[in-house]
């Protein structure tokens, strides 16, 4: 059956009793400007252990802590570097998350263990305003990870996110629907422990655009990851998803809008830009298990900036096994 009670018109009022269901221990799925979180507060054990269970994630995966404003990092983190601040300054609210090292208010059940604690200001008026009515009754931030069963498909819509949780929330729990996420896919994660801003997944926020503020190199991730030689399967739907193949009938398509359709094939998008690509790819995805179709063909964006950060999920969603 499907719980969780769906929030439409999200009022000041209506914000404000949110944040008090969270503080009491409720999870609230919000939209963010990437995609949707499942919120809980992030000093509650309870609460953060329920997300766990909502979204069968394991539990050593560390959380992203949201605040509301950025000058809230000196409560999280114990070590801020200059380009730390400086990305701070130039990023947030945005799409844009950073790793520093903790405070002793980041709790091992955030941190997944480690030593280190990631945080983002999301931008989102909706999103802001409820962790600004959090905060204004003692709240200290909202542990969120993408509001989707683990491994499978982050949501962009409150409709998705009922969709995919519905079964597993209990019928206190909140989602607030806020239109569909704008950027589409998930934050930049940079670490800042370093001498230098390392990137752990890529975002919107592009390595240039790091270095523009910062006047530091970025350490790509991609050199940990040929290291480790692992290559996880992530952002996964139901279907098979195929990387730069010919559409067979029956196959879906996810292109650019000048990419003709073969005949037969099921076009799930047509973007007419990288960042539109971004925006519906996991609607788009999602649509294709809706119509139950067993293939879908992908035809990757090229270039820097975001398309790096599509071919970058489009690789996990392919690598399912
Ligand atoms: P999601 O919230 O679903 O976008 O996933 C959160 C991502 O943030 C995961 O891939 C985590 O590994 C990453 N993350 C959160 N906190 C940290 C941290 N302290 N160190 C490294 N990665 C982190
Ligand atoms: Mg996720």
């Amino acid at each position: 059956m499907s719980q969780g009670q769906f929030i439409s018109h999200c009022t000041a009022d209506a914000l404000k009793s949110a944040a008090q269901q969270l503080k009491s221990g409720t999870l609230v799925a919000f939209p963010t400007e990437t995609v949707y979180g499942l919120g809980a507060d992030a000093t509650n054990a309870d609460a953060v252990a329920r997300i766990y269970a909502v979204k069968g994630r394991p539990a050593d995966h560390p959380l992203i802590v949201h605040l509301a404003d950025a000058q809230d990092i000196s409560e999280w983190a114990s070590e801020i570097p200059d380009y730390a601040i400086d990305l701070a300054r130039s990023f947030w609210p945005g799409p844009m998350t950073l790793v520093l090292t903790r405070s002793e208010l980041a709790p091992d059940f955030i941190t997944g263990g480690q030593a280190t604690v990631g945080l983002r200001v999301p931008d989102h008026t909706l999103a802001l305003a409820f962790l600004n009515a959090f905060k204004a009754i003692g709240g200290k931030g909202v542990a969120a990870p993408s509001a989707n069963r683990f491994g499978h498909v982050s949501t962009t819509t409150a409709k998705a996110v009922h969709e995919e949780l519905g079964e597993y929330l209990a019928p206190e729990d909140l989602i607030l629907d806020g239109g569909p996420s704008q950027v589409g896919v998930e934050s930049t994660i940079i670490d800042c422990t370093g001498d230098a801003p390392r990137i752990l997944r890529p975002g919107a926020i592009s390595v240039e655009m790091i270095e523009a503020v910062t006047g530091v190199k970025v350490v790509n991730r991609d050199d940990v990851i040929r290291v480790s030689g692992s290559l996880e399967s992530h952002y996964s739907p139901d279907a098979h998803v195929v990387l730069d193949g010919h559409p067979r009938p029956g196959d879906g398509l996810i292109a650019l809008n000048d990419y003709p359709t073969p005949e037969g094939a099921i076009r799930l998008a047509s973007p007419i830009n990288n960042e539109d690509f971004a925006r519906h790819l996991y609607e788009a995805l999602r649509e294709a298990d809706a119509q139950g179709i067993e293939q879908v063909v992908v035809i990757q964006p090229e270039g820097d900036g975001i398309a790096t950060a599509i071919r970058d999920r489009l690789k996990r969603a392919a690598a399912k096994g």
